[in-house]
């Protein structure tokens, strides 16, 4: 069986064990894991009919359909011409469906006019039942996933190592400059390359600017991007020049607390434990309210997507998990510092998709 019959396959069973008759996908990433093709987000409608029982549909704009790859395994293309109205032929193809699960990345406007078109429907999320399943990457993901974790190291080892100029360059400067590296090193797309300096560092998402990076200032570096459809996210904190001695302790606590964190992310524990190993060491070094934000996100074709590794996540890790561990320390008005590498929990323990130094790297 193909990877992707193998995946619909999977998500044929949630639905019955979810009552769902019928799953319908259009823009966002859960149409490309099963059918290897990406709608265009536009007003014209492409959207996979996927029933429980029966054979799957992929509406699609006429013009669109040489981009398709058909995949006879797995669904049939229904090419519409400009006169048709594609809500009408995904409501004729989910006949008699009760309960119809739709991915949450459709358009409003497409709902609105399904819910219309089938009235005696009702509709969920998608992510109820393709959610799951997505957060289990399977070997190949976690290859891909390996891979862009291991491109946007060779850009971290770059800045770590002096290549990427700091002093005297502006934020923004340097964030196009991260940017181009991460795409000469193989990616297909930069989702965001962050550069705050000195205070900027304070503010976790700070948008590069124009400061001007001086001698003297912490500077956060959190950049990643798509590679073959899966994304690199990786965040390494650098000195330029001896940093104060408040500096280095704090960094040497948070490197203690993200190391910590990466070693409990074992199969069987939950999300929420996970953080709590880190927020635990932050804290008791006196940094607990300076440490404002969650301490991962689950990563795959999205950027940010389940398992959220977060207080009240009782989710537990299973193999395949793939997330972030990023914990951070800011000072406002001062400094700030971060720490993040992608981890998969695997049956061996968990598996670090970065493997740059973690110390900070002191340069010039
Ligand atoms: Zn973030
Ligand atoms: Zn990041
Ligand atoms: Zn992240």
């Amino acid at each position: 069986m193909s990877v992707l019959a193998d995946r619909v396959e999977r998500v044929r069973a949630a639905m019955g064990a979810e009552g769902v008759d019928v799953v319908l996908l259009s823009v966002g990433p859960d149409l490309p894991y099963l059918t290897g093709y990406e709608a265009m987000p536009l007003e014209r409608l492409t959207m996979l009919v996927l029933p429980r029982d029966g054979d799957a549909t992929l509406v699609v704009p006429r013009l669109e359909a040489p981009r398709v790859v058909e995949q006879p395994d797995v669904f049939t293309v229904l090419p519409w011409t400009e006169t048709e109205d594609p809500v009408a032929l995904v409501a004729d193809r989910a006949q008699g469906a009760a309960v119809a699960a739709i991915g949450d990345h459709t358009w409003a406007r497409f709902l609105i006019d399904l819910i219309t078109a089938m009235p005696a429907t009702t509709f969920r999320r998608a992510s109820a039942v393709v959610g799951p399943i997505r957060m289990r990457k399977d070997p190949d993901e976690i290859a891909a996933l390996r891979a862009a974790g291991a491109a946007a190291d060779r850009v971290a080892a770059q800045l770590q190592a002096g290549k990427i100029s700091l002093e005297g360059r502006t934020e923004a400067a340097v964030s196009a400059d991260i940017s181009n590296r991460l795409l000469a090193e193989g990616h297909e797309r930069v989702n965001f390359a962050i550069v705050a300096s000195g205070p900027n560092g304070a503010s976790p998402h700070h948008s590069a600017g124009d400061r001007i990076i001086q001698r003297g200032d912490v500077v956060v570096c959190d950049f990643g991007g798509r590679l073959d459809g899966y994304c690199s996210d990786i965040t390494r904190t650098v000195a330029v020049g001896e940093p104060p001695a408040e500096v280095a302790d704090a960094y040497a606590v948070l490197l203690e607390a993200q190391q910590a964190a990466v070693a409990a992310a074992v199969v069987g524990t939950p999300c929420a434990e996970v953080d709590a190993v880190a927020r635990r060491i932050i804290t008791a070094a006196g940094y607990g309210e300076r440490f404002i934000h969650r301490t991962g996100h689950g990563i795959g074709m999205e950027e940010h997507e389940d398992p959220y590794i977060v207080a009240g996540n009782d989710l537990t890790l299973a193999p395949g998990h793939a997330f972030s561990v990023e914990p951070g320390i800011y000072t406002p008005g001062r400094w700030g510092m971060r720490l993040e590498d992608i981890v998969v929990a695997t049956a061996e323990g968990p598996d670090a998709m970065n493997r740059v130094p973690h110390e900070l790297a002191v340069i010039g």
